[in-house]
């Protein structure tokens, strides 16, 4: 499968990998770390959160002593090498840890996989067991004053000492995670102003200085702070990959960071779930409990909808990922350069999944601070930090701007270098939509419905892409308001899809008691998915303009039409499920 494709191809139920399908000792894996979670986190997340970084540092030991902080490393430096499903399993669960998970996800991810996949040997052998185990903490140090999204302007810099044995570095960077109890950080810096590098600096090389720790709306118990470099002499064996080549590393780290991201921000919002149905079951007004007013329910049914189909995107982008990955070789000394190349084929995806899960966890904890009531808007229930940790997501790891900026881009791109049939098949759909047709389906046969929907939405994009592609050409890039369009379509597109396939591939697999709630999560999700994306499609349309606008216009209505028969008692069903089980129910 190629990065992208999923917009010109029919995909079957049998292409994508499913969280029903977990292994026993994936399953293992989840309910270990929700066990620490629970126990060993939320116990004390409040007294981390007033900042004790030592009591921060202590929970990152303990992660580690689970083998958490080595869920990339190989076995032979201290780690356990998981494949990406598995990962997704622990990063699900730890979504839940707030300021914690974001200093696990900061030194699991983008803090230590600089050095897994470009370091060398030696480089390696000296540091990469130090960050398995947690006796050195890892931090990711791109952003600067002047260079947030626009990380390719850095001005920090590295001067070659005249004896070829050192760099010199002077600079400064802003917010970075870990920043007060990390040991190593990967610094990014152009050599002689030129040439984007990067490179491995010890907290304890001379000139290296941590700024104040940031006060923050949010994950107040992480470490945020600013690191300056005056004049650090860096050996030049820590200088990271090539030359000129930084900023490839900066990049295509920061991919797998968003996706984990996406994926704790879903766990995260399991969590939150979990929380606010309990309270809802116990809280009552009116002589009931909240929980049982049509209102609540709803709000209970629209999160576990878009959980669902978050969880299901990010479960197969995790299978993309160790499909890509399947066939390489890990004794072939280019085994990471190749496997980041895999990895990067799914750009588009990996955006989508940033935006869609911490815009889900966004919707969630709002949600859930409206079910809490006033008592939501004090500090004595959870549902408050829920909503305050959770906002960082949609910033930092490239902002939901930048992603969505990255998600239609990156397919026009491949297009263009004729690595997905884009255009060829824009021109069709575009035919397609302005010729008024009324195709039927066999309501009979199962997600046939919503099948022909996903049909129609790809058909959909295709077109609108194609129309806004012929009127802009190479200017596209400069009309972000429609790129921001087609990335909503796009990203609710994949979105669907995997949920629908995944409900399909699930029948049988799961309980009879449970595959009601498989059919009712496919008309919730059809529904949101196909209202979002007429709404993104017309203006879309509206944007570009144009002769054909109203024939235009009636192809959005016939393409984003689903007829969401029983949608009520689907939201009911799947809210009482919630309200029963006092969970997130898939
Ligand atoms: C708590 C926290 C932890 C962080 N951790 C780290 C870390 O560990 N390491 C690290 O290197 N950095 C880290 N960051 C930095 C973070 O990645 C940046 O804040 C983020 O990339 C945005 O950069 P900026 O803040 O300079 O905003 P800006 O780039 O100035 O953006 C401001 C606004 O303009 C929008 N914008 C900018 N350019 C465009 C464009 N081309 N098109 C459309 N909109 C645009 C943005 O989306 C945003 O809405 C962290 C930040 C915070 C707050």
């Amino acid at each position: 499968m190629k990065g992208g494709e999923f917009v010109v191809k029919d995909i079957e139920s049998k292409d994508i990998a499913i969280p029903e399908e977990m292994s026993e000792e994936q399953r293992h894996m989840a309910e270990m770390v929700e066990q620490f979670v629970m126990n060993e986190i939320l116990t004390d997340l409040a007294e981390i959160d007033k900042h004790n970084l030592d009591l921060l540092k202590g929970k990152l030991n303990q992660a580690a002593e689970l083998g958490l902080l080595g869920v990339y490393a190989p076995e032979e430096y201290g780690g356990v090498n998981l494949d990406t499903k598995t990962v997704v399993a622990v990063a699900d669960k730890m979504g839940g840890a707030g300021s914690a998970a974001v200093a696990f996800a900061a030194h699991v991810g983008i803090g230590s996989l600089p050095l897994i996949y470009y370091g060398t040997k030696e480089q390696k052998d000296k540091y990469l067991e130090k960050l398995a185990t947690g006796e050195w903490i890892a931090a990711y140090c791109l952003t600067e004053p002047d260079a947030g999204s626009d990380a390719m302007s850095i001005s920090t810099n590295a001067t070659p000492s005249e004896d070829g044995k050192y760099y010199i570095l002077n600079g400064s960077k802003i917010f970075i995670t870990n920043g007060a109890i990390a040991d190593l950080y990967t610094v990014f810096a152009k050599i002689n102003k030129t040439d984007y590098a990067a490179f491995l600096v010890e907290r304890s090389f001379e000139g290296v200085e941590i700024g104040r720790e940031e006060e923050k709306m949010g994950i107040r118990g992480s470490s945020t702070t600013p690191v300056m470099f005056d004049s650090v002499k860096v050996p030049a064996e820590n200088l990271l990959g090539k030359p000129g080549k930084g900023y490839k590393i900066a990049f295509s780290v920061l991919d797998e960071g968003r996706f984990l991201l996406s994926v704790a921000a879903i766990g995260g919002c399991k969590y939150a779930i979990r929380d606010a149905v309990q309270y809802a079951n116990q809280r009552k007004q009116f002589k009931v409990p909240i929980s049982q007013f049509g209102a609540i329910k709803e709000k209970l049914a629209n999160m576990v909808t878009k959980v669902f189909m978050g969880e299901s995107l990010n479960y197969r982008l995790a299978d993309l990922y160790d499909q890509a990955i399947s066939s390489l070789d890990p004794n072939d000394p280019e085994y990471y350069e190749k496997k980041q190349k895999a990895m990067e084929e799914f750009g588009t995806e990996c955006s989508i999944s940033k935006v869609f899960g911490s815009e889900t966890l966004d919707y969630v904890v709002d949600e859930v601070v409206q079910i809490y009531g006033g008592y939501g808007f004090t500090c004595d229930y959870p549902a408050e930090r829920y909503y305050r940790d959770a906002r960082i997501n949609r910033i930092f790891e490239g902002t939901n701007e930048i992603n969505r900026y990255l998600i239609p881009g990156l397919m026009l791109k491949k297009s263009l270098k004729g690595e997905l049939p884009l255009q060829q098949a824009a021109m069709k759909a575009f035919e397609k939509l302005i010729t008024p047709s009324f195709d039927e389906v066999d309501d009979s046969v199962k997600f046939a419905k919503e099948k022909k929907l996903i049909s129609d939405l790809k058909t959909l994009f295709l077109a609108l892409s194609g129309m806004t592609v012929q009127k802009y050409m190479d200017k596209i890039k400069q009309e972000e308001e429609i790129l921001f369009s087609l990335a909503d379509i796009a990203s609710y597109i994949f979105a669907l899809e995997s949920a629908v396939l995944r409900a399909e591939k699930a029948q049988g697999m799961v309980s009879e008691k449970k595959a009601p709630f498989y059919d009712a999560v496919v008309v919730t999700s059809a529904f949101e998915a196909s209202t979002k994306i007429e709404e993104a499609a017309k203006k879309c349309a509206y944007y570009v303009g144009g002769d054909a606008l109203q024939p235009i216009l009636s192809g959005i209505r016939r393409f984003t039409r689903y007829d969401a028969y029983g949608l009520l008692e689907a939201k009911r069903k799947l809210a009482d499920a919630v309200i029963e089980q006092e969970k997130y129910v898939f």
